[in-house]
């Protein structure tokens, strides 16, 4: 049985309950004002792709998208909000580039396969102390800070918010006496966070806020002012925050990025979103954690809210449960390549709905082969 969210357009283009990890759904009144907006933008004559990034209107939508930004975060005058391309692996380079001194090392928590990617890049660039990993457990879990060797001097310190591929998550924040650098990546504005820890919070758009093509970079004025010198023209954060789009901006990811931040400023910013995410994941593992058929891969306490992951008893049970679950109208389960089972991310735009829907088929498959 088919199952369709809110919105039919025709019998072949249903939206299905989608639980992709990355692109993800996206709000689907965002999608419907996107589809409005084409082929004609606003009496414009042309879409918003089809013009000058100078243009009054898109200068309008760059900077609504930054003052909407910096409002959802709380960031005041000394932040800089960037749109970047080359995606959140162009910042495992960009960021130690400009920031890893080299009278200094920088500190990493390697929770998982994206922190890992991180520091194979800052090793080109100077000295990383790895201060904390669960890797030996297979990324399980988030270390304990009581366990952290971090060291005072550091010229910062980067973690990775939200674990993607592995379903952890941080549920709470580093204390450092150094900036903290954030690849917030896969739970971006999927609460609220203190900014005045952090000098740099990156992530890529295809998760909470945007579909693939930019990566939407936050950076304070004091730590930017420890940036080194003579970098590459592209790779200086200062060139961005000067240059006033000192290049062609992916202007139609920038222009759907705006669209969503006004989609949670709408829906009530990032307390809503905690409260919206929060009942969902609990459904969901009260679900998974009601029987011995299903069994979450994290540790209780590290478990993240944004993707959901978890084993059935066998693999060929887990192959059966991705095959119908699709043919019930929910996509996107396949866990990662890499570590298999299944993975339910349920970001910001994913609707409660299609959590009770997961659930309910979930129940009626472990009735059916359990
Ligand atoms: N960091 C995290 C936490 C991710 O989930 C991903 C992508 N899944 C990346 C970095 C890499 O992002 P990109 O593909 O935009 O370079």
């Amino acid at each position: 049985m088919m199952q369709s969210v809110s919105y039919t357009h025709d019998t072949g283009k249903q939206r299905l309950h989608n639980f992709s990890a990355g692109p993800g759904a996206l709000p689907t009144e965002v999608m419907e004002e996107v589809r409005d907006d084409l082929p004609v933008f606003d009496g414009m004559g042309a879409s918003i792709m089809e013009v000058s990034h100078r243009s009054k209107e898109f200068d309008a939508i760059w900077a609504s998208a930054v003052e909407k930004m910096k409002g959802l975060l709380g960031m005041g005058a000394d932040w800089h909000v960037l749109f970047l391309q080359g995606g959140a692996s162009m910042q495992f380079y960009q960021v130690p580039l400009n920031f890893l001194r080299a009278d200094a090392s920088a500190d990493y928590l390697n929770t998982g396969a994206w922190s890992k990617k991180a520091i194979k890049e800052a090793k080109r660039c100077g000295t990383v102390n790895v201060a904390a990993s669960s890797e030996a457990d297979l990324y399980t879990y988030i270390p304990d800070p009581a366990d952290w060797q971090l060291d005072p001097k550091a010229s910062y310190v980067h973690y990775t918010s939200n674990n993607t591929i592995f379903g952890t998550q941080f549920h709470f924040e580093p204390e450092a006496t150094v900036p903290l650098v954030c690849d917030a990546s896969s739970d971006f504005l999927s609460h609220p966070i203190e900014v005045d820890r952090y000098g740099l919070i990156y992530a890529g758009a295809q998760k909470n806020i945007g579909p693939a093509g930019v990566t939407a970079v936050m950076v304070r004025e004091d730590f930017l002012q420890t940036k080194k010198n003579d970098l590459p023209t592209m790779l200086d954060y200062r060139v961005h925050v000067e240059g006033d789009m000192f290049n062609t901006p992916p202007v139609f990811a920038v222009y759907i990025v705006e669209k969503v931040l006004r989609w949670i400023e709408k829906n009530g910013g990032l307390g809503a979103m905690t409260a919206r995410n929060d009942a969902k994941a609990a459904a969901l593992y009260a679900a998974i954690d009601a029987t011995d058929f299903y069994n979450g891969t994290a540790k209780t306490d590290s478990r993240s809210k944004m993707n959901v992951t978890y084993r059935l008893p066998s693999e060929e049970l887990e192959a059966q449960f991705i095959k119908e679950a699709k043919a019930a109208g929910l996509v996107g389960l396949k866990g990662h390549r890499s570590v298999g089972g299944i993975r339910a991310s349920i970001y910001n735009a994913v609707s409660p709905e299609s959590v009770d829907a997961l659930i309910s088929f979930m129940q009626e498959f472990e009735r059916t082969n359990g």
